[in-house]
């Protein structure tokens, strides 16, 4: 079993109650995410007050709505801070490419992009090739790849295994619009990898999964709440920052404070799901307390709501999930990213009396469509790398690096996080915006918001070369 981060273990909750704040197993213990105003996370060590223990508020009164995305972060200095100034117009000259396919893009798209995680002033890389752990940008600059898009990219770039099967499955043809033979290889490892999946359906990606997910829990229990949590991300239309997406999927959200074991109160008989992700992803890699997981699984069971674990970032983090770690078994598990092989993919499992309700052949089927659910290529992919190059050797080799990689920065980095998933919150956004500016000049790429998920073609050197380069950014 993988040991705690040291640092996160010096980080209390001053609001959880302490023995609910005792981790059981070995999972890092509770971090402040500290989501703030800021789209970047911090880490508050000591000075969280009172009020931030206010445990809940339902969605439907919310007034402070969103207007942010996820992981947009100004670069843009407001303090007139001169080192950014400066790293940002070295970042202007050295990549003219970039700058000129991001301005003919906005011709077309809104802000030049369509996927709000990827936008950074002033603007992005255009990424143009990609291989191993190695990727190229638009004006010919080289980097290490420490984003493995946003935990996507676990096998790499190229990983010849599932290069191979994509290519043989491209020969006998894409759009069959029937059953391949492909999905059974990939139903099959994803039900003996997690236990609590009996039965699994796929979908095209981890947002369409969780609405599914909650879906069915709204139709089989007939109830209509779902409890979430402060700075969840569960998909576009399921945001929960400081309040909810004003383009969130309409349901009543109730909104509680994450590893804040009180929320349990909030299940009621009006409840149909509790959603949680087991650590927060985008929410700042902040592991989940165990003892908070825990109560959300008791409050769940004794009042008739079911439990879905969003494992769409977490499930690479052990064989069956960060719940065979936490030994929680959810009624539901939603899925995504790297299990597609790296290709568009999502897909929603569990209790076998649940799914059984979407077999075609009952009178009271539930309908679930979608014309890419079986996509030859995702299947053919996803089956390669869960059957031939996935092991759990290789997980917890990358867990090892990602350890080594908390261990090794910086204090001021505050890394956070389990295993191969690591979250930077340097404190000050305009000091973590030049620092990533000075990592990309030294051959690094993350994301600016501090988001790391490391893939199987790294090493233990490259980790080091990071750290180390990190540290030089920091002093
Ligand atoms: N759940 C979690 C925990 C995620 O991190 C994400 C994506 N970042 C999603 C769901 C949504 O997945 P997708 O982007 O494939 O819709």
């Amino acid at each position: 079993m993988l040991e705690p981060d040291a640092r996160a273990a010096d980080l209390g909750d001053p609001c959880a109650d302490d023995d609910l704040a005792r981790p059981e197993r070995d999972l890092p213990p509770v971090v402040d995410g500290g989501v703030g105003d800021d789209v970047r996370p911090r880490v508050e060590v000591a000075d969280r007050g009172p009020e931030r223990c206010i445990p809940c508020f339902v969605a439907v009164d919310v007034i402070d709505r969103m207007v942010e995305m996820p992981e947009s972060v100004e670069v843009v200095p407001a303090r007139g801070d001169a080192e950014l100034v400066h790293a940002v117009e070295r970042y202007v000259q050295r990549n003219p490419e970039s700058k000129r396919l991001h301005e003919a893009r906005a011709q077309f798209m809104p802000g030049g992009n369509t996927r709000s995680v990827l936008h950074v002033e002033p603007f992005p890389l255009t990424i143009v090739r990609a291989e191993g752990a190695q990727i190229w940008d638009a004006d010919g600059h080289e980097y290490l790849d420490f984003l493995g898009e946003f935990t996507a990219g676990l096998y790499g770039h190229s990983n010849p295994v599932i290069l191979d099967a994509i290519r043989a499955a491209l020969d006998d043809g894409i759009v069959l619009g029937a059953p391949n033979r492909y999905e059974l290889t990939l139903a099959e490892a994803l039900c003996s990898r997690f236990p609590s999946i009996d039965l699994v359906r796929f979908c095209n990606s981890g947002t369409e999964a969780n609405v599914m997910a909650i879906s069915l829990a709204r139709a089989v229990t007939g109830r209509s709440k779902i409890l979430v949590f402060d700075g969840a991300y569960h998909g576009g239309v399921l945001y929960f920052r400081h309040g909810e997406s004003p383009l969130n999927y309409p349901a009543p959200f109730v909104i509680a404070e994450y590893n804040d074991a009180s929320a349990a109160h909030l299940v009621d008989e009006d409840t149909a799901a509790v959603l949680v992700e087991p650590m927060l992803g985008s929410g700042g890699v902040i592991p989940g307390d165990p003892a908070f997981l825990r109560a959300m699984r008791d409050a769940a069971s004794e009042r008739g709501a079911l439990l879905i674990f969003d494992e769409v970032m977490t499930s690479r983090l052990a064989w069956g999930g960060l719940q065979e770690v936490l030994g929680i078994t959810p009624d539901l598990t939603t899925l995504g990213k790297y299990i597609g092989g790296g290709l568009a993919f999502g897909a929603f499992g569990g209790r076998r009396d649940l799914m059984e309700r979407f077999d075609p052949s009952r009178p009271d089927a539930l309908q679930h469509a979608g014309t890419f659910n079986n996509a030859v290529l995702t299947m053919a992919a996803g089956a390669a790398g869960l059957t031939k190059v996935l092991t759990r050797d290789a997980i917890a080799r990358l867990n090892a690096l990602g350890d080594r990689l908390r261990e090794r920065l910086p204090d001021e980095a505050h890394a956070t996080g389990y295993g191969s998933m690591v979250g930077l919150h340097v404190e000050d956004d305009e000091r973590a915006s030049r620092v990533h500016l000075g990592m990309l000049e030294r051959g690094y790429s993350y994301a600016r918001r501090g988001f790391v998920a490391l893939s199987l073609p790294l090493t233990q050197d490259d980790v080091d070369g990071f750290a180390d380069a990190l540290a030089a950014e920091l002093s």
